[in-house]
């Protein structure tokens, strides 16, 4: 295999995606669908195109092995956020190469490994690689929204397309240097999220008469209880793991801090007090508890009138091992009275049940050593994703999906800083390492 043109088609086909404007809303993913299939047809690689609302396409394609193994599913979504172009050093979507980088929405979330599945693929098909398992490729709408158009469609409407053994997909594989560690969390948990509106009833009146049942203020009262009163602490045996790794290779008293994580009745204490890094503890606040951030509020149409009704929509995230039910029960809980009774109504807006996979098994142990293979200082931890991915939809087909894009980041480059943030962009460096890792992946997991 020419490695020096794989890694020269990889960057082009990273920056003529990033130049594919998919800023979900509206998505337009079918732009860059067409992309891939050129590609693929050049190829001879037959590939399906699903566009179940205007625009909103995914693309899914397929390797055939010998079947004597379930198929490797490589997975990643075509949609990005939207971006603010004032604020950027380099218009989002120009997928300029210039200082080691290549520029753009999507670099990280997540056009990288769209490129990286698709060379790896690519090359395993001109390699003539003989397969042990089908290798699929799914490149999907809409993951940013909630999925419904992508993922979600996928596995309600053509499962067996997508089945798998097993999956990557994104959140992980990236380094995370602490102190002189360079720690890999792979992510093999996430937690669900559950989007609600809650309503406040009161009574209507005169701006000139108050009173003590306005719905504004009460719906004021339950957004300050959700932002300012923790829910349920839980530690997941993922997080328990993560945060031991951390510890045992942190000096004293830095691993004791850590280690008092795991106490539910300080954890509490610990975040606020004793953690320098407010970004650190925000991020080890959301893998122990359920969270419920007030987001939008809503209600009074003219500044006299007290209305008799106001709105707040909510955006909960659940540790796995609880349910969408459990946390609303939790809320309902936290805002009622004290006797049990909620004065408020709620209604659901979108909700994914939290998701988790097995770790202990021999292709976890083959993502961990492929990532020390080509950093020997490697540190592979399993990890517990905040947030939520399109692991959530595929997970309820039994397939075991990990957040793996593998990313070898310079130390002074947070993954979590650019993020859905301004300037992102993505060592090209770094993203040869990630398609070397993930080409031994693939050709050890099904060659
Ligand atoms: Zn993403």
């Amino acid at each position: 295999m020419n490695w020096d043109q794989i890694k020269q088609e990889a960057i082009t086909h990273l920056q003529n995606l990033i130049r594919i404007n998919t800023t979900n809303p509206p998505g337009n993913e079918i732009a860059a669908v067409r992309y891939l299939s050129e590609v693929l047809k050049k190829e001879a690689i037959p590939h399906q195109i699903f566009e179940p609302a205007p625009g909103r396409a995914s693309l899914v394609a397929r390797l055939k092995g010998n079947g004597s193994k379930r198929p490797l599913l490589l997975t990643s979504h075509l949609d990005v956020v939207p971006a603010e172009e004032k604020e950027w050093e380099r218009p989002p979507f120009s997928g300029d190469l210039a200082d080691g980088f290549v520029w753009g929405r999507g670099a990280l979330d997540m056009k990288q490994m769209t490129a990286m599945e698709l060379m790896v693929f690519l090359a395993a098909k001109r390699e003539g690689l003989s397969l042990k398992r089908d290798l699929i490729l799914a490149a999907v709408a809409d993951e940013e929204a909630g999925c419904k158009w992508g993922s979600r469609w996928l596995v309600a409407n053509k499962p067996e397309l997508i089945d798998a053994e097993y999956a990557l997909n994104e959140v992980g594989g990236f380094s995370l240097p602490i102190d002189d560690h360079v720690f890999y969390p792979i992510g093999v948990a996430e937690k669900g999220f559950c989007w609600f509106k809650v309503t406040a009833r009161g009574e209507p009146g005169h701006g000139s008469l108050p009173h003590d049942q306005q719905a504004v203020v009460k719906i004021a009262g339950a957004a300050s209880t959700l932002g300012t009163r923790p829910l349920s602490y839980h530690l997941h045996p993922v997080v328990k793991k993560f945060i031991s790794f951390l510890a045992s290779h942190q000096k004293f008293p830095r691993s004791l801090i850590l280690r008092l994580l795991n106490r539910p009745l300080l954890a509490g204490f610990v975040l606020k007090k004793l953690f320098p890094d407010k970004k650190q503890a925000r991020s080890f606040h959301a893998m122990l508890h359920n969270t419920a951030a007030p987001t939008m509020i809503e209600g009074g149409r003219k500044v006299n009138v007290i209305p008799s009704s106001a709105f707040l929509q909510v955006d909960g995230r659940i540790i796995p091992g609880q349910t969408v039910e459990s946390f609303l029960d939790e809320i309902k809980k936290v805002l009622g009275d004290g006797s049990g009774h909620c004065p408020f109504e709620f209604e659901m807006m979108e909700q994914a049940n939290p998701s988790e996979t097995d770790f202990d098994n021999g292709f976890y142990r083959l993502l961990t050593q492929s990532l020390i293979k080509h950093d020997p200082q490697a540190i592979p931890v399993p990890y517990l994703i905040p947030g939520f991915t399109d692991a959530a939809n595929y997970s309820r087909l039994g397939i075991k999906c990990y957040g793996f894009t593998p990313l070898k980041l310079p130390p002074n480059l947070r993954f979590s800083d650019l993020f859905h943030g301004h300037n992102e962009r993505v060592p090209v460096e770094a993203f040869l390492f990630g398609l070397k890792v993930m080409e031994d992946v693939v050709r050890e997991a099904c060659a």
